[in-house]
């Protein structure tokens, strides 16, 4: 029952912001022009919808599975982890060492042209909304799942830091995309936020290989990717490369012209111009 409430309270919340959102991007908007419709809502919200579920099945696997019983009873971890803390500062915790693997995850994601071919579809995205929050294909989503969350399995975090990194997670999340004309201050240098996150989304490489943080500046500060400049980020976002329009296709655009095991994939016409590894600084 506590479960299903907390479940409750957390959707509830979640679909505020969104309307809360929804409601001040065309009060405030940091860019006029990204409140016209792209034609692109359809494919955000069916990507939102396949990544929620895609996460959800894979936090039952991992329930299933045991992994944080098989890190206590094998590994004896469960003595590392600091539950006598302040929730707070357990949470805390928790955020630090998820952000480790959410920064090796988005940074790879950048650099390795392999798994730029799935993110690319988050960033062909021509403008920043909240409604493109969860626009990112159903792999890239899982690599950073696999990359971050069994950091806090194998420490022994209980279920319920858990709980609120995925919340904390979702909400920033949401609001780094949204298109609310906003001002953090020294908040730029903790938490990763709507100026910082445009920045990353520029066409300019210059801006868009920086600010690989998910939720912290942590990684990016002690990294020397951190890029924050007090002049207005371009609007200018997007990717050079090809992308289909629709949901089906962009999932699908990835794998063309992939070899796996060695064989081609879906080989494609278009390969030569659309081929992740000429994109992969984006
Ligand atoms: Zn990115
Ligand atoms: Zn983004």
């Amino acid at each position: 029952m506590a479960n299903d409430y907390a479940f409750l309270a957390f959707n509830v919340a979640y679909l505020t912001l969104a309307a809360v959102l929804f409601c001040a991007e065309r009060l405030w908007p940091y860019e006029r022009d990204w409140l016209k419709n792209d034609g692109q809502i359809g494919a955000d919200l069916a990507h939102t919808v396949l990544n929620k579920s895609a996460v959800q099945v894979m936090v039952a696997v991992g329930a299933a599975f045991g992994l944080a019983e098989v890190a206590l009873r094998d590994g004896g971890l469960h003595d590392v982890w600091p539950s006598d803390w302040a929730m707070p500062l357990q949470v805390a915790l928790a955020m630090v060492l998820v952000e480790a693997g959410l920064y090796t995850a988005h940074r790879l994601a950048h650099e390795w042209p392999f798994l730029w071919r799935f993110h690319a579809v988050h960033h062909s995205s021509t403008r920043l909304t909240f409604v493109n929050t969860g626009r990112f294909h159903v792999v890239d989503t899982t690599a950073s799942i696999l990359m971050s969350q069994p950091i806090l399995f194998l420490a022994g975090a209980p279920i319920e830091i858990f709980k609120w990194v995925s919340a904390t997670t979702a909400f920033i999340g949401m609001l780094t995309h949204c298109n609310v004309d906003m001002r953090f201050g020294w908040l730029n240098y903790v938490f990763n936020t709507p100026v910082l996150h445009r920045f990353h989304h520029s066409r300019d490489l210059a801006e868009g290989n920086k600010n690989y943080g998910e939720n912290l500046m942590l990684f990016d500060l002690l990294c020397g990717t951190h890029y924050y400049r007090p002049y207005r980020p371009s609007s200018r976002i997007g990717i050079d490369q090809p992308m289909p329009a629709t949901f089906l296709g962009q999932l699908k655009h990835p794998f063309l012209g992939l070899k796996l095991f060695g064989r081609e994939i879906g080989a494609t016409r278009r390969r030569g111009r659309s081929a992740p590894a000429d994109a992969a600084g984006l």
